[in-house]
């Protein structure tokens, strides 16, 4: 740390993402990435946008905030877009949590960060034993309430209706539901923004769009919620979303056979996979996300993941609290998986 750095920043402890190793080829499975190509569409709409980039980008976004307003059925006004959904939950934190943040203890790793970072008191409700989130636990909590929905990263989702009763008991606060997997098999809450003025929907391009490259995030709320984070933007970087990536979002948005062919395919993928780790003896989460949670009775899943690694795969361990006998894998190509399989196989077998 430099003699330059403000003191107040001396103990963060930031994010840890996923290894993105360049030195030799990986079977990816551990950021949740998509394994498919952006939909056929994004490479044109991209190339077209090339010859514009001496100029900023629409700071208003106008195009794909259309497309977006029109894909998920509101106003253009209710739609929010960041430089991925990690910019929007960090204005979040920085913007809407004056009396704190409540958030489950096992859930995205960047909350307790960005709570640390805008120095934000944080209430931690510990999920269920089996790693569910009881809405009896989420009343009058007066601070702002962020859910992943899915969760992440067990992968079990609350329906609608239960994320209603949290938006009821919670009148006077924020709810920030991030559904960076809901596209995986879970419902959305977007069609209560307009019942419940305290509900902010949070998602990503990441995932379920194939282009975590592009860094595209989006929130769906109430437009005056919507407005305060358009005053955020504007007062830090009002060109959050390049030119490039505007265009190839509105592309990817406005192709709804392909994103609904890759979404099936994982979910399809995911069924084999939990099959597969069950015969091996794992247990797993019943997840309806893009990845499987899962752990063995028998086998540590430390040695497991070095073991993934030494034979080229990639999975997530986090060695936390709780769940630090876990393993999240990302649902990849049947390809990728086949290649998993053989590995934890032999994993399972010779540990
Ligand atoms: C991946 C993820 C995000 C961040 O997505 P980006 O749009 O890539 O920043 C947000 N929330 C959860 C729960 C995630 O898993």
């Amino acid at each position: 740390m430099s003699r330059f750095f403000h003191p107040k920043f001396k103990a963060l402890s930031p994010y840890a993402p996923g290894e993105q190793p360049l030195d030799r080829p990986f079977v990816k499975l551990n950021t949740n990435e998509s394994p498919f190509p952006p939909a056929p569409g994004v490479l044109e709409a991209v190339t077209k946008a090339v010859p514009r980039l001496n100029l900023y980008p629409d700071n208003n976004c106008a195009g794909l905030r259309n497309a977006m307003a029109a894909r998920y059925q509101v106003e253009s006004d209710q739609v929010f877009l960041g430089n991925g959904s990690d910019e929007i939950l960090a204005f979040c934190f920085q913007g809407f949590c004056p009396d704190g943040a409540a958030y489950a203890d096992i859930s995205y790793g960047f909350y307790p960060v960005y709570a640390q970072f805008y120095q934000i008191k944080s209430q931690v409700i510990p999920l269920a034993e089996d790693f569910t989130v009881r809405p009896n636990n989420y009343v009058g909590l007066e601070k702002t309430i962020f859910i992943a929905n899915p969760n992440a990263p067990t992968g079990l989702a609350l329906p609608r209706d239960e994320i209603a009763s949290i938006l009821h008991w919670n009148r006077s606060s924020l709810v920030v539901v991030d559904e960076a997997y809901v596209d995986f098999g879970a419902e959305s809450v977007v069609p209560l923004v307009n019942d419940y003025d305290n509900l902010l929907v949070v998602g990503t391009f990441s995932k379920s769009r194939s282009l975590a490259g592009g860094r595209l995030g989006y929130a769906i709320g109430n437009s005056s919620v919507i407005s305060d984070l358009k005053l955020i933007k504007y007062s830090f970087n009002p060109y959050n979303i390049n030119s490039l990536t505007q265009a190839a979002a509105t592309a990817a948005v406005q192709d709804e056979d392909y994103f609904c062919e890759c979404t099936r395919k994982i979910i399809k993928t995911r069924a084999h996979a939990q099959q597969v780790l069950r015969k091996m003896g794992f247990f797993c989460t019943d997840s309806s996300a893009n990845f499987i949670f899962a752990t063995h009775p028998k086998i540590p899943a430390e040695q497991i993941h070095h073991r993934l690694r030494d034979a080229g795969v990639l999975v997530r361990w986090f060695n936390k609290p709780r769940i630090s006998n876990h393993l999240r894998i990302t649902v990849g190509s049947d390809q990728e998986m086949e290649i998993l399989y053989e590995a934890l196989d032999l994993a399972v077998k010779t540990i």
